[in-house]
């Protein structure tokens, strides 16, 4: 089905954690009714959604129905299997982003290759199956160096620092002597991130950057749009493009920046969905990241993308949530709570908005 989707049009979202729920909230205002896949019954998502379906995300026969009731099925995370994209697009629904577009996110050094084949940089790496692959990697790349799983790792889970030779085999062993990655340490000044969105029809849309801070490996805070040279901005927009066109991509991308000295940008990784560091265009840019994204997969014409204030995003992690009241009467905050019920340590329950005049005149640099 190639038509773009009308109102009154089921999307189905696969994850039903905050993602799932805030691109649910976008899809109603634009007069979708959303279909959540999720194992867990009573998802963030779900409570906002007109229909869920309790199973695992690989589930034949679950996605299947989801096939059936929907005309256009997304996702919220990159790890969903391969198989299941391929049985809805079997039963012949409509999903975006493509099959290749996760197949590269979900494996980081099928995403460093494939970028470096783009000509987009990235930290020096090498592909680490054994210890003693590692020890020699180690050696080359030198020390400091990161080991990261190959697959499945996120928010700073599954990745080791290597200081020495010497603390190969312990940094093998701490990630479960599974395939990995070590990569050179990046001497970044700053994290940056792009949000960028592709629609079916090639046309292409880029937010400006955002500035983050993260503690423990989980982003806490973005500034957008960030203080960055014209220079810097041109830089992460060829960035952004080549790798939307490299994957024929459809929907909004996450792309992770480290600035290097002298404002040079190494990609660090890829999200091929809507991203915690793009949260700040909810209440900065007249169209969200959300919104973008679904227009993108409806196959709707994309939305602007310019800030219309400056904000700063912070997370709200686990017990941070105790906090709510003073926010809540704080004129200056936007707060987006995502209803989930226990606040386990270290768990993303809410962000907020801080809005500020956006920097204008001769001062302003984005
Ligand atoms: P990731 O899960 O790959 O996004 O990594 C989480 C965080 O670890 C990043 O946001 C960086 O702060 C840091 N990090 C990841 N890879 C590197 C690297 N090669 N060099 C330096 N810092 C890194």
């Amino acid at each position: 089905m190639n038509r773009p989707l009308a109102p009154g049009d089921t999307l189905g979202i696969i994850g039903g954690g905050q993602l799932g729920r805030m691109l649910s909230q976008a899809a109603s205002r634009l007069g979708f009714n959303v279909v959540i896949l999720d194992p867990e019954e009573n998802s963030p998502a779900c409570r906002v959604s007109q229909g869920q379906i309790v199973a695992a995300y690989d589930n034949p026969t679950a996605l299947r129905v989801m096939a059936g009731a929907c005309q256009a099925v997304t996702f919220e995370f990159e790890n969903v299997p391969a198989r299941s994209i391929e049985i809805l697009t079997e039963a012949g629904t409509v999903v975006a982003p493509g099959p290749r577009a996760l197949a590269v996110a979900q494996d980081r050094v099928d995403e460093k290759t494939f970028l470096n084949s783009l000509g987009v940089p990235t930290t020096a790496f090498a592909a680490i199956d054994n210890l003693s692959a590692l020890r020699a990697a180690v050696a080359s790349l030198g020390a400091p160096a990161l080991l990261k799983t190959r697959r499945e790792g996120y928010d700073g889970k599954g990745q080791v620092w290597i200081k020495d030779a010497a603390g190969a085999a312990r940094a093998w062993a701490a990630i479960g002597s599974q395939p990995a990655i070590l990569e050179a340490k990046a001497e970044f000044v700053r994290e940056l991130s792009v949000i960028c969105a592709r629609g079916r029809d090639g046309s292409i849309a880029i937010y400006p950057l955002g500035e983050n801070t993260h503690a423990g490996g989980v982003l806490k805070t973005t500034v957008a749009p960030a203080k960055v040279t014209s220079q810097t901005k041109s830089q992460a927009t060829r960035i952004a493009r080549k790798i939307l066109e490299g994957l024929d991509y459809v929907g909004v991308m996450g792309v992770e920046l480290f600035e290097m000295r002298g404002g040079r940008l190494l990609v660090n990784e890829i999200a091929p969905r809507v991203h915690n560091s793009g949260h700040w265009t909810q209440d900065g840019c007249v169209c969200d990241q959300f919104e973008q994204h679904v227009r993108a997969v409806a196959g709707w014409p994309l939305g602007p993308t310019a800030a219309h204030a400056q904000v700063e995003m912070t997370n709200l992690l686990g017990n941070e949530i105790k906090g709510w009241k003073a926010l809540a009467a704080d004129p200056a905050v936007r707060m987006h709570v995502y209803g989930k019920r226990e606040a386990k340590p270290g768990r993303k329950m809410a962000h907020v908005n801080r809005m500020k005049p956006l920097r204008r005149g001769p001062g302003r640099k984005n």
